[in-house]
């Protein structure tokens, strides 16, 4: 074998096989609130890609990370099952999608397995098994009951390709495709079933202020996506149709009012659609909601701004939408960017009504009215030309007006809409549902469930549709005959609340076990792509909320901490197996080892991050590997004899350092950070060792904090290391292993770091400046006490004349000269200073590290006491730089 490398397959395969031996990553049932660490379940596509791998190597290192902080640990793996791809490659296969589904499944179990996640597969949930997705109808009936369920005529977006119906979520960008095939989304009319999900729409906004653990983007979507505005409704009267309802949330600008404008879908758009040329060909044929720009046409009729009286042009524009808000507004150019822009384009008159209140208002005097004529002013201010409002603050009148406006109300709108389920498909829940011509739309009972899909049948339209034998069914409430429901759930159903189902899989008479799911939820720490921000990870608050209003469980939230994970990227672009630019994980596991592919990802970035995959990166750990397992061996071999020296100190508080950081960043997650001090670690044992025999003790201390500080991230190989280093007293697994300890204060390694680094620079300058070719001994001269004191002194004095305090001191004031050109150092630079070691301390530090300089430049090195030298060379030494002095 190469030098470099080291037998991984033999390596990993052992230790599977004994983890599993072990059962060492089971979660017992009655272990008390386990550490809950989550990945987002994967749709079984086929096999994992580099995201997956990304994913769970995330959840594993940090569940790993937990149980040897010595917590209880729960990490469950299961699969999101049922979806249209399955149904797509069924048909392409000639197979059905339950088939298709498991060969993926066993596949994709298969190279879990072999990446090492530590996975307790006795809680493994498969959600197109009639085991889960009973649960499912059973919650659906649950919802049901709890008038949470509405079925009910709604347009719908249709993708003609897929044949199905997608949720608004679903469609993509300004061109409206489908999600899926990219084929443009069309509209059609359909009884739909609908979760109620805007029955919650304020405690899914407010609580999103308290989920402290989330992302702000995460949290910023989701406020977004609910889209909640607090504002009034009132009616303007529109020529030849009466009141027309508008909501705005500036009705403190209504006097701005210069146009009204409905939606391309309002019902007056549709009348006048039909006698009118221009406002057809505008509404069937220009107006785009998703433009850049607002556009629009003019109707011919006005409409009367209930404050003033005045009529004011009516338009069809396309930037108003009728699904949120009523589908008209009064628009104010001179106080709305959008409404400027249609103005400015329209002809319309921009009026200022709101002027900015000036910094010395006295609360009366109205004040000037601003420029609008170039942009809008779209702050609150102080009301100006708006009769007897003017001079009021914009908030003051927005009470007013609503009081005042006799159809005003205040009224609140969301972005948010019901969550429509139904989709006419196979691979899904069948919706417990049947139709009865007496009783009309019948909920199955629960004795009934689960409501089993029928075979697959290969059809063009739906499956369900076609098996005539499933359909037909009779009524449970009069008995005659039925039809049933032949839609099925969207598959978010089914991961809205799957983390619960891990905590009781097995259990036969609930969908979870409420006393442990109150012991065990929330999920403490979560990690998935950015892209489920809004639909999955809304449903499952959603279905969270109304699981504890009406299931007794007794968490409001299902995720404390999220962490969305950043993209595998390669040469700079999301790899994509359509685009045939991907890295199969596979491969990386057969030719450097599943330990390799996962410390090399998360060395690479920030988990947060997207980073660009290296097959260089990949050799280099893959070498790191194979060479610490050389440390190892040899140590094990041949146990050195050194003595517990200065260098053996320096050793030492290096393996606290390092333990102590990267526990602080195996806290965060930020796992790259935690590694970066690692090999860290390992350069200098190795440059210890080569430097001299060291003494065991510490250098065995170094090498087995280093194993257990990779053991989360290369779970396998450090099993191998932790066996070769282990004596009898340790747990049988480094899996079980204490995570060392340490106990250092970071503000003094951080010091003793940065004095050490320092003191190497400057003697790498001076060498460099004077040109020493053969440096022969180095003199590395701490400062004096009395500058320690002058520098302390200088941090905390917030006095102007600092050299004056200085002087005020009798042992600094005694140094003469000296202190004055100190002091003048200090007083130039005292934005910058801070607080070094000791002078005590620095000594120390500097004897310990002695070494290094040795070892650097082949010369002897003394650490040399501020008593030993002349004043000449005490004058370039200073806290936290000592001077150098260099023979050659
Ligand atoms: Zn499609
Ligand atoms: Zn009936």
């Amino acid at each position: 074998m190469s030098e470099q490398g080291y037998d991984h397959a033999t390596v990993e395969r052992r230790w599977q096989e004994a983890w599993d031996e072990a059962d060492v990553y089971r979660t017992p049932d009655d272990v008390d609130d386990p550490t809950y660490v989550l990945g987002m379940y994967p749709y079984p596509s086929g096999k994992l890609h580099m995201g997956h791998v990304r994913n769970y190597t995330i959840t594993d290192a940090y569940a790993r990370y937990r149980r040897m902080r010595g917590d209880d640990v729960l990490h469950p793996m299961g699969w999101d099952a049922f979806g249209l791809p399955a149904e797509n490659a069924a048909k392409d296969r000639d197979t059905n999608p339950r088939d298709w589904t498991v060969d993926c499944i066993e596949t994709m179990r298969g190279q879990m397995e072999s990446m090492g996640f530590g996975y307790d597969w006795d809680r493994e949930i498969t959600t197109c098994t009639p085991d889960y997705y009973q649960w499912n109808q059973w919650l659906f009936s649950r919802f049901h009951e709890e008038g949470l369920v509405e079925r009910r005529d709604a347009d719908v977006n249709w993708c003609p390709h897929c044949e199905t119906v997608l949720a608004d979520e679903q469609v993509e960008g300004e061109a409206e495709l489908c999600w899926r095939c990219d084929t443009p989304v069309e509209q059609r009319e359909l009884e739909q079933w609908f979760l109620r999900i805007t029955e919650y729409a304020d405690e899914l906004l407010e609580a999103i202020d308290d989920l402290e653990g989330w992302p702000n983007s995460v949290r910023q979507m989701q406020r977004n996506w609910i889209g909640r505005q607090d504002g009034a409704e009132l009616e303007f009267s529109v020529e030849g149709y009466g009141s027309v309802e508008a909501f705005t949330t500036r009705v403190d600008t209504i006097f701005g009012a210069t146009f009204f404008a409905l939606a391309p879908d309002h019902p007056i758009s549709g009348e006048l659609a039909e006698e009118d040329e221009d406002v057809r060909h505008f509404v069937e044929h220009e107006a785009d909601p998703e433009g850049d720009e607002p556009n629009g046409v003019e109707t011919g009729l006005t409409a009367t701004n209930p404050v003033t009286g005045e009529e004011i042009p009516v338009y069809v524009a396309d930037f108003v939408l009728s699904d949120v808000g009523t589908g008209a507004l009064m628009a104010v150019p001179g106080h709305d960017e959008r409404d400027h822009a249609f103005a400015e384009k329209m002809g319309v008159d921009i009026e200022p009504v709101i002027a900015p209140e000036p910094d010395d208002w006295d609360g009366e005097t109205i004040p000037d009215a601003p420029d609008v004529s170039e942009a809008a002013y779209t702050d609150d201010g102080v009301l100006v030309n708006s009769g007897e409002y003017s001079g009021l603050e914009s908030e003051t009148a927005r009470e007013r007006l609503t009081a005042d406006i006799e159809s005003a109300e205040t009224a609140t709108q969301y972005q948010l809409r019901d969550w429509g389920i139904s989709r006419q498909r196979y691979w899904g829940t069948p919706i417990p549902v049947v139709h009865c011509e007496d009783c009309g739309s019948v909920v199955v009972p629960e004795e009934d469930l689960p409501v089993e899909l029928p075979e697959f049948i290969n059809t063009t339209g739906n499956p369900l549709d076609a098996a005539e034998e499933w359909k037909q069914t009779t009524c449970p409430d009069c008995g005659g005959p039925a039809e049933r429901e032949t839609d099925t759930m969207d598959t978010f159903v089914d991961s809205s609340w799957y983390f619960l189902r891990y905590v009781s899989p097995d259990l036969e008479d609930a969908p979870f076990d409420r006393e442990r799911a109150n012991d065990w939820m929330p999920v403490d720490q979560y990690v998935g792509g950015i892209e489920h921000a809004v639909m999955h990870l809304l449903y499952s608050r959603f279905f969270t909320k109304v699981l504890a209003d009406h299931e007794g469980l007794a968490h409001r939230e299902p995720f404390t901490n999220l962490l969305a994970q950043g993209m595998v990227q390669l040469e700079g672009e999301k790899m994509s197996k359509s685009k045939g630019n991907t890295v199969s994980p596979q491969r990386i596991v057969e030719e450097y080892g599943a330990d390799t592919a996962r410390l090399f990802m998360m060395q690479a970035a920030q988990p947060e991050r997207d980073f660009d995959w290296s097959e260089e990166g990949v050799r280099s750990t893959y070498a790191f590997l194979g060479r610490l397992q050389g440390m190892v061996e040899e140590y094990v071999d041949s146990t050195p004899d050194g003595d517990d020296d200065a260098i053996a100190s320096y050793v030492d508080s290096e393996i606290d350092a390092t333990v102590a950081i990267a526990s602080e960043k195996y806290d965060e997650l930020t796992f790259n950070r935690a590694l970066r001090e690692t090999q860290e670690l390992v350069r200098t044992l190795r440059q210890y060792a080569d430097f001299t025999e060291p003494h065991a003790e510490t250098y065995e201390r170094g090498l087995s904090a280093v194993v257990r500080l990779l053991a989360p991230v290369a779970p396998h190989l450090a099993e191998s290391l932790y066996e070769q280093l282990g004596d009898e007293t340790e747990d049988e697994f480094v899996v079980d292993a204490e995570w060392p300890t340490a106990n250092v204060d970071h503000e003094y390694v951080r010091k003793r770091r940065k004095l050490v680094e320092n003191t190497r620079e400057d003697v790498r300058h001076i060498v460099d400046v004077a040109g020493i070719e053969d440096p022969q001994r180095i003199d590395v001269v701490v400062a004096p006490d009395w500058k320690y004191d002058a520098l302390e002194i200088a941090v905390e004095s917030d006095a102007d004349n600092l050299i004056g305090e200085l002087m005020g001191e009798s042992h600094i004031r005694e140094q003469g000269d000296a202190a004055a050109s100190y002091g003048q150092d200090l007083q130039a630079e005292r934005e910058a200073l801070s607080r070094t070691l000791d002078p005590d301390e620095e000594y120390a530090a500097l004897e310990s590290a002695a070494w290094l300089i040795e070892r650097e430049f082949d010369a002897s090195v003394r650490v040399v006491g501020a008593d030993e030298v002349d004043e000449s060379v005490l004058k370039n030494a200073e806290p936290g730089r000592p001077a150098i002095e260099i023979e050659d």
